[in-house]
């Protein structure tokens, strides 16, 4: 098969969400058989994302490979319901960089390094995989950063078959009632100063683009009225596909990527879809600290949703500040997540949840941080005044950096993929001996406590095989109590919910 490619790219403003037509694409073309290879173009010069506040660029999605993305990745997996790696994210940082480190090894043999082709040729050769490469470009065109990128696309389309969608937003002004195509033509006209013009115009509005608005979208951009795709807000974004083929927008992929044509079908998704809108099936208290912020928590609520549609329904979350929490006011809930997390701030909240839940009979999942206070309390419970080294809190170290990181400024973090043998409820859960989670935090669950505190009812019920680090902790005696070291949020998608998540909505229902 001829190397197909389609195009990402948006106009107007950032934020269109061009992420979720990646996704909704991707998934149109996976629906028909093919291998889709999303890869996402950064115009910053950071080498990777890791170094960049999280709290700039929403919540800090960790891949398998223990590489740090943005959320657009999130979206990626949760439609693919496939891992992708830290190849599939490109940035102008680490294409200089191997531009720069080959000229100084001399592999450019006394040429000019230049940026056409040298640094153009450097990002087409990221795109060597044999799927559908979907190539998404962050930011707007326009922009300076992307101009690489754009220029590296324009010379892809002669050689291969190409759909360029171009996500644009149509403004609605409330005063005359419009919608309003300008902003849309002018994108469309800066993105053909760099040779490119789109297939597919996507306008992100907060109406619907009616017939006449795409025929004149139509008239100056040269597509066709179909070819116009409607992207107005929709109270789920996974409708976004199912709107999308409405519109045909699939059929038009396949003749633009020469492919067979045959009908996308989204009866399964649709169906798991349409249980989001039904009525709540659990009641779920996020107990956390960031909870003034959106985002922070993206994957944990989207991994609830998936969970909560798999039992025929939706979840009403509800996010509770653990700095002035009143514990009693718990009763209202189904089920309680203590989620991940850094530093002290509303930790004694925390470990009064932990305690609520467990004298309680509660169900509650502890993710990382949520482990960690979980072994906390129970240390509390036997006696021990127990603490995090990570925290301004006087008492012995149950949980600490581990000898092999002191010396290392703050300890390395431990990234991505590690497997856990497990057992007890844990294992139930999972319906296997095995499994691997990501990972992403500094401290541990200090061995020298593991016997002390297992007392056939707290047990430590998964450890890393290599390491004998815990990984899981749960107890015997309750409906639902179980911690984890690793982030399962991670790698629930809409078609394969997150097993830990499933049974948290199942116990809770
Ligand atoms: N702060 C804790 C650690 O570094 C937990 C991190 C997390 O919850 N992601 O170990």
């Amino acid at each position: 098969m001829q190397d197909k490619y389609v195009f990402v790219t948006g106009g107007v403003l950032s934020g269109l969400g061009k992420g979720l037509v990646a996704a909704s694409v991707g998934k149109f073309l996976q629906n028909q058989g093919l291998e889709v290879y999303p890869v996402k173009c950064d115009g910053y010069l950071n080498v990777d994302p890791g170094t960049m506040n999280p709290n700039e660029h929403g919540e800090v999605f960790v891949l398998k490979d223990g590489t740090e993305v943005d959320m657009d990745f999130g979206h990626y997996e949760r439609f693919l319901g496939e891992e992708m790696t830290g190849e599939q994210n490109l940035t102008s940082g680490k294409i200089f960089q191997e531009v720069i480190s080959k000229e100084r090894e001399g592999k450019y043999l006394g040429e000019t390094v230049q940026m056409i082709p040298h640094v153009t040729d450097q990002i087409k050769n990221k795109f060597k995989d044999d799927g559908v490469k979907i190539i998404e470009v962050g930011g707007t065109v326009g922009d300076i950063e992307n101009m690489l990128y754009l220029e590296a696309l324009r010379q892809l389309k002669k050689d291969y078959n190409v759909c360029h969608i171009h996500v644009t937003l149509v403004p609605y002004l409330d005063a005359t009632g419009e919608l309003k195509t300008k902003p849309t033509q002018h994108s469309v006209k800066e993105l053909r100063e760099t040779g490119l013009q789109p297939d597919i115009i996507v306008g992100r509005s907060e109406k619907e683009l009616d017939d006449e608005i795409k025929e004149k979208i139509a008239l100056f951009c040269d597509v066709k009225k179909e070819e116009v795709i409607s992207n107005p807000d929709l109270d789920n974004i996974y409708n976004i596909p199912l709107k999308f083929l409405e519109q045909d927008m699939d059929r038009i992929l396949q003749e633009k990527l020469d492919l067979e044509k045959k009908k996308v079908d989204l009866s399964n998704w649709k169906t798991i879809t349409d249980n989001m809108k039904k009525d709540s099936v659990a009641k779920i208290a996020i107990c956390g600290k960031y909870t003034g912020m959106d985002d922070t928590y993206a994957s944990v609520e989207e991994a609830l949703k998936h969970a909560a549609a798999h039992n025929g329904g939706s979840v009403e979350i509800e996010y509770l500040s653990t700095e002035d929490i009143d514990v009693s006011k718990l009763n209202r809930f189904d089920g309680v997540i203590i989620p991940g997390g850094f530093g002290s701030r509303g930790v004694q909240g925390k470990i009064d949840v932990a305690r609520y839940c467990r004298e309680n009979n509660l169900p509650l999942l502890g993710l990382c941080l949520g482990m960690q206070i979980m072994t906390i309390e129970y240390a509390e419970k036997k006696g021990i005044e127990a603490t995090s080294e990570e925290f301004e809190m006087n008492g012995e170290e149950v949980i600490g950096l581990m000898p092999d990181q002191d010396g290392k400024k703050g300890g390395t973090m431990r990234l991505g993929d590690y497997e856990a043998e497990i057992e007890g409820k844990t294992e139930k859960v999972y319906g296997t001996g095995k499994v691997v989670e990501r990972h992403r935090h500094r401290y541990e669950f200090k061995p020298e406590f593991y016997s002390e505190l297992q007392d056939g009812n707290f047990i430590i019920s998964g450890k890393n095989p290599g390491s004998g680090l815990a990984e899981f902790i749960e107890l015997k005696d309750h409906p639902f109590y179980i911690g984890t070291q690793a982030h399962p949020e991670f790698k629930s998608s809409v078609e394969n919910p997150a097993p830990l998540f499933d049974e948290l909505i199942k116990a809770s229902k």
